[in-house]
């Protein structure tokens, strides 16, 4: 055999560092198997880290009557919450309500409602919210999570931003995730329990050899080749899901993927308080405006048809028009172009189920064995973030049908990097953050502890004064942090650290950024001469 044949046969060779891929390879290392995951840019760059950031059950996929989905993912938001108290917390949900509320066209409840109430014309009744969010209350088993409640907007926080026709609301519970850090903290967990995190690593081909797969991989940064052996591979590519199936393992499948690109732009802050507004369309879609990063509001989103996964998503010009006119259909103080700081886009991987608009594309995942007389293939359709956890399950589910001794299902109940301490904890931590570390802000100490939860210590290591944490590069981010995100979250540029780790790139300028990345391309250089 070459020298670049990994000649240890691993359980399970995953494909794609997104949250399904690390989920998985968290599951299963977890559960006793060898598990190798490639991600060919950095954890979370694609879809994981471009997401509303919502663990939801998802309101709007009743009127789909997508109740299983609804309800696996109303139940998880608890299971999750507990497991990362730090990077996922509990937030109210205003939806401001209008007799001229529109249905999606398609859905079968508003098929339903024009054949018995014709007269209402597409129109979203009050009576129809109440009982979603009834079943939004019910369905689930809250035990943390407050229930519905009817807002008068009048003289309200919640009523200031809003036009004055907006009297009433519905108010509703859902959860916040830092997307982009769930993935890293799976990921780190996985390796924790065995697993083999390689990123940078770009799978080429993978082919059945009787009971094994061959995996020809490629290092981006270097160049370098390498052939794995594994006994079942696990294409979690995402919107390259169907890029693997047929162009990187060759078989044939019907089975197949539909991209729908997703945008959202970020403002300056809209409002003063800390509640999420749904905003419903005249075109029956739904946006969320959320507040974000403490000075910034977040809105989105858009569906839009996206043809080819390596092309970028970005939000185009139409995109951003149609976020700032439906916004304005609610505020008071209109906002514009000049408003808009950052943007954001991604592409959901979603199953293709044959519905003829993306809005109305199941968000439902489907899990799909290949086996052709050979070692055996999982392919991962669609899912949400909320639901990652169950896919995982049920991707280990299917892996025990094809390997032996696996153990049982463990993940409920045990927290991830760093959440090990209650839901309603955070102030308790960083009260001892900052009675450790004296010279940390407020607001400083509560990034580090959203971040990074009991081990935010960590990252200061035993520093007494700001100088101990090295350079500054600015926005309260220093060496020392830097260190800990190079050598334990497998960052390797500015990019991966201001984006993705954190959201500091809405405060840095271009050129802390720069030195950022130089700074990170000179450490990187340092350890490879070092390893020489
Ligand atoms: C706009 C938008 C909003 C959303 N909002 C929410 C929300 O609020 N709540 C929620 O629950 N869900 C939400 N979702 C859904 C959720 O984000 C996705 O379902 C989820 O992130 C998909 O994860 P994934 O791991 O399947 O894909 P990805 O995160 O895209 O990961 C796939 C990875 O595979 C890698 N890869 C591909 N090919 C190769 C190869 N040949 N070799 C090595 N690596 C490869 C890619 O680089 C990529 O990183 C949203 C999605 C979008 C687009």
């Amino acid at each position: 055999m070459a020298d670049n044949t990994d000649t240890d046969v691993t359980d399970l060779f995953v494909i794609g560092g997104g949250i399904n891929g690390c989920g998985i390879a968290r599951d299963a290392a977890g559960r006793g198997l060898s598990v190798t995951l490639a991600e060919m840019n950095d954890l979370a760059s694609a879809t994981s880290s471009s997401s509303t950031k919502l663990f939801h059950g998802g309101l709007r996929y009743l009127e789909y009557f997508e109740f299983r989905l609804v309800r696996e993912a109303l139940i998880e938001r608890e299971v999750l919450l507990r497991a990362m108290p730090h990077i996922s917390w509990p937030m109210r949900f205003v939806l401001p309500y209008h007799k001229d509320m529109r249905f999606e066209s398609e859905t079968p409840t508003s098929r339903l409602l024009s054949i018995v109430m014709p007269w209402m014309k597409g129109r979203r009744p009050a009576w129809l919210i109440r009982l979603g969010l009834f079943m939004y209350d019910n369905l689930g088993g809250r035990k943390i999570l407050p229930g519905t409640k009817t807002l008068d907007l009048g003289d309200t926080a919640e009523g200031a931003p809003l036009q004055d026709r907006f009297a009433k609301a519905y108010e509703y519970s859902d959860c916040w995730i830092e997307d982009s850090r769930l993935v890293v903290l799976n990921a780190r967990d996985a390796e924790a329990r065995g697993a083999n995190i390689l990123t940078r690593t770009k799978v080429l081909s993978a082919e059945r050899e009787g009971d094994l797969w061959r995996i020809e991989t490629r290092n981006n940064e270097d160049g370098a080749p390498k052939i794995h052996l594994a006994r079942m591979l696990i294409n979690a590519g995402g919107p390259w899901v169907g890029d693997i199936i047929h162009s990187k393992v060759r078989i044939n499948t019907t089975e197949g993927v539909r991209l729908v690109r997703g945008s959202h732009i970020v403002t300056r802050r809209l409002y003063d308080h800390d509640k999420c507004y749904f905003f419903q369309g005249t075109d029956g879609r739904i946006i969320f405006a959320i507040p974000y990063e403490n000075d910034f509001t977040l809105i989105g989103t858009t569906d839009a048809e996206h043809d080819d996964p390596s092309d970028k998503p970005v939000c185009t010009p139409q995109e951003q028009r149609y976020l700032i006119d439906f916004a304005n259909q609610y505020f008071a103080r209109k906002i514009s172009e000049d408003d808009v700081v950052w943007t954001y886009s991604g592409v959901r991987p979603l199953y293709d189920d044959g519905a003829s608009s993306a809005t109305a594309a199941t968000r439902d995942y489907t899990l799909k064995v290949d086996k052709d007389g050979g070692a055996p293939m999982l392919n991962v359709f669609g899912g949400k973030i909320t639901t990652y956890r169950r896919l995982a399950e049920s991707a280990l589910e299917k892996v025990s049908q094809n390997l032996p001794d696996v153990k049982a299902p463990w993940t409920a109940g045990v927290p991830l990097p760093g959440g090990d301490f209650p839901v309603d904890g955070v102030d308790d931590l960083v009260s001892d953050l900052k009675g450790r570390f004296a010279f940390l802000s407020e607001t400083w100490a509560r990034r580090l502890v959203r971040a990074y939860g009991t081990e935010a210590q960590f990252v200061l290591n035993k520093a007494t004064t700001p100088d101990d944490l090295g350079y500054d590069f600015g926005a309260t981010l220093t060496e020392s942090e830097v260190i800990w995100l190079m050598d334990k979250e497998y960052a390797r540029t500015a990019e991966d650290v201001v984006w993705r780790r954190n959201k500091l790139g809405l405060r840095l300028s271009a050129e802390q950024i720069g030195t950022l990345d130089d700074w990170m391309a000179a450490r990187r250089a340092s350890a490879c001469n070092a390893a020489e």
